[in-house]
């Protein structure tokens, strides 16, 4: 089978703009799984002759009335689990919020591939306060951005050679 790769991130962190922007051919799946709408979440992706399916976690739907924070531990729990390699999602403009510790922590405990992406790098954006992500305890911040399409191809070379 091929390897999983899941996103995941606070709201607005610019998941969906990646998962787009990686995406090749949608997977249409027909088979119903309560609360998660597939086809807006799941797609194939592929880089270097590599191929994998990409879930933007964002899109699955909880059930849940709980606040946000409920929700992305319960979309976290579900990444763990479905994932080969999990790229949790930061904003580099934002800063680091006690959301982003709290995930960290549950991905931290979890044995998956994480890998730290760093969104909203822009060109004209100052790269500084990516530092203070090393705090999270993940490891090195990947820098990008999404909508600009920066270092993506960085970001690709590091995903598959975790395969
Ligand atoms: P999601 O909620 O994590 O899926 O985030 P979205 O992909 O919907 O993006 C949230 C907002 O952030 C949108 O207005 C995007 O255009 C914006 N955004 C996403 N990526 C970037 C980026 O790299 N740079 C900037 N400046 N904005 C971005
Ligand atoms: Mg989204």
């Amino acid at each position: 089978a091929r390897p999983v790769v899941t996103i995941v991130g606070r709201p607005n962190v610019g998941k969906s703009t990646l998962f787009n922007r990686l995406s090749g051919k949608r997977i249409s799946i027909t088979e119903d799984t309560p609360g998660v709408t597939r086809d807006r979440i799941y797609s194939e992706g592929e880089w270097l002759d590599k191929h994998f399916t990409l879930i933007d976690t964002g899109g699955i739907e909880t059930n849940t009335t709980d606040n946000i924070l409920s929700q992305m531990r319960i979309q976290a729990e579900i990444a763990i689990e479905l994932a080969d390699i999990v790229l949790f999602m930061v904003d580099g403009k934002e800063g680091v919020t006690s959301a982003d510790a709290e995930v960290a922590q549950m991905l931290r405990k979890s044995k998956k591939e994480i890998i730290l992406v760093c969104n909203k790098i822009d060109k004209y954006v100052n790269n500084n306060n990516i530092y203070e992500f090393y705090n999270l305890g993940l490891g090195e911040p990947i820098a990008i951005s999404s909508t600009e399409a920066l270092g993506l191809g960085d970001l690709l070379d590091i995903v598959i050679s975790k395969f």
